[in-house]
């Protein structure tokens, strides 16, 4: 609870609209789909400048102070584990400049990340980095996870594209890194190193991105195979001979099913797995490019092969991809996705691991992964009330993580650690290594204000 001098102070900096305190705006604030936990005030600051001076208050007062973005989160990394200030960056949210010369542009983090992507394509320019919650996530939400998505395939990770920041220290001091030039190796690395901190060292105030050409076209296959195995070895077998698709998608018959029965968007129902595959490039080659990829679909028995006709079709076609998951929201209380991610050539390996582990639990797990970089989706619906559910489900997702560490992978491709990983670390992070993340954290934040209770 904080005193009402402190709250009076945020007040008169920011003015009483950008500083809530009621309890419903507070439950508002409270959550991310993972879990949630209520903070004491909300601000809303529109300035550098206000960011600032609200820091120098809360470490003053050692208050904590969790940044947050559009809360699609689903690890918890923006809930206030330890109450404070909620600090919603959705109020800074103008596009600064696009600049197809410098092939750049420059934001502020409250920009969702569908509207530089418009403003950007508008002058023939890209900026690849798509996660599916695409339309409602912010840019600073996206630095702080290094999120990720179908594209990153071929395109890389939000880091890959990250010139420099803006950021505002604890302490209040504004600092600069990175910049606009696509070389610069002056000093330490201080733009990746804010890249996927989760809000725990600084609050990202301006983000430069760099832009590459928007390429010319895209063709999209969507193709059923027989079982699985297949298709995670036809995954593999395209990686491997050095075609890179800008998105490979992969979904399992039960998700398949679940989303037709939702949307009737003529799936392959009888299919044992589905991968969507998409290339792009010049016009020339994009034919060649899906004709190579449909060849190694055949040659691992894929039995139904459909290639978009229209730019309609293939939304289409991704609309199951990306809406696909809510339709599971309906099948009981709540849904949990993993995003643990193996090496590609492990995919196959990993698949039997889940299956193995389904049945080992009695639980159904649906399938869908971002195939083409190993980043498998595990999810499973389940009433959290029920106790013996729970249970499982708290032991396959422990499995689940020891299976990818097992195989060379990660606990997490792109969700972030938050709360929810939290208890898992140990399996990938050693002390030392833990260690040197405290260090690095205590000279970013020697009071532990910035979004205490996470990963450090
Ligand atoms: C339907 C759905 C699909 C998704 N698909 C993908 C996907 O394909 N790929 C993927 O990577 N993720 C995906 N996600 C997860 C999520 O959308 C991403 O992690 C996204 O980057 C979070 O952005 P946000 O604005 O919602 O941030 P929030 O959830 O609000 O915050 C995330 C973290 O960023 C910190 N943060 C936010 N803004 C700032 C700032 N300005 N300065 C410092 N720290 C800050 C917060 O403190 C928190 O730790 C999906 C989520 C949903 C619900």
């Amino acid at each position: 609870m904080l005193n009402k001098s402190i709250l009076n102070e945020l007040q008169d900096l920011v003015g009483k609209d950008r500083c809530l305190t009621a309890p419903e705006d507070l439950m508002v604030y409270s959550h991310d789909v993972f879990c949630q936990s209520k903070p004491d005030v909300v601000i809303l600051p529109t300035t550098t400048e206000e960011v600032s001076r609200i820091l120098k208050i809360a470490n003053r007062e050692k208050i904590p102070v969790t940044p947050r973005g559009s809360a699609t989160g689903l690890s918890g990394m923006c809930v206030p584990a330890q109450g404070g200030i909620v600090m919603a960056m959705s109020k800074m949210n103008k596009i600064l400049e696009v600049n197809p010369e410098d092939r750049l542009a420059i934001a502020e983090p409250g920009v969702i990340t569908n509207d530089l992507q418009v403003a950007v394509e508008a002058v023939g320019s890209f900026y690849p980095p798509d996660p599916a919650s695409q339309t409602i996530c912010q840019l600073g939400g996206n630095v702080a996870t290094n999120a990720g998505g179908p594209r990153c395939v071929k395109y890389g990770v939000t880091r890959d594209y990250l010139l420099g920041l803006e950021a505002v220290l604890p302490s209040g001091e504004v600092v600069k890194a990175g910049g606009r030039p696509i070389k610069n190796v002056t000093g330490y690395d201080v733009t990746r190193l804010l890249c996927g901190s989760e809000g725990t060292l600084a609050v990202i105030t301006k983000i430069i991105v760099k832009l590459i050409a928007k390429p010319e076209a895209r063709r999209t296959l969507l193709v059923a195979f027989r079982s699985i195995d297949d298709a995670s070895t036809t995954v593999s077998r395209i990686m491997a001979a050095g075609i890179v698709p800008r998105a490979l998608e992969l979904m399992d018959q039960r998700y398949i099913r679940n989303c037709e029965n939702m949307y009737h968007l003529g799936l392959p129902t009888d299919a044992a797995a589905m991968l969507i595959i998409e290339v792009d490039g010049f016009a020339e080659t994009v034919d060649r490019q899906a004709n190579i990829a449909r060849e190694f679909c055949e040659n691992e028995g894929a039995f139904d092969i459909r290639l978009a006709q229209t730019e309609a079709e293939a939304d289409r076609m991704w609309y199951a991809r990306k809406i696909g998951s809510v339709a599971l929201y309906r099948l009981s209380k709540t849904m949990v996705t993993e995003d643990a991610t193996v090496p590609i050539s492990q995919i196959p390996a990993m698949v039997r691991r889940l299956n193995e582990i389904e049945k080992k639990y009695n639980m159904v797990i649906y399938l869908l992964a971002h195939a083409g970089d190993g980043n498998m989706h595990p999810l499973m619906t389940y009433d959290p009330g029920n106790k013996d559910e729970a249970e499982r489900v708290d032991n396959i997702i422990r499995e689940i993580f020891e299976a990818s560490i097992a195989l060379g992978g990660t606990l997490t491709g792109e969700h972030g650690i938050g709360l929810a990983k939290k208890p898992f670390m140990h399996l990938e992070i050693s002390p030392a290594e833990l260690d040197l993340w405290k260090n690095i954290k205590k000279s970013f934040d020697p009071k532990g204000i910035m979004n205490p209770g996470k990963f450090v």
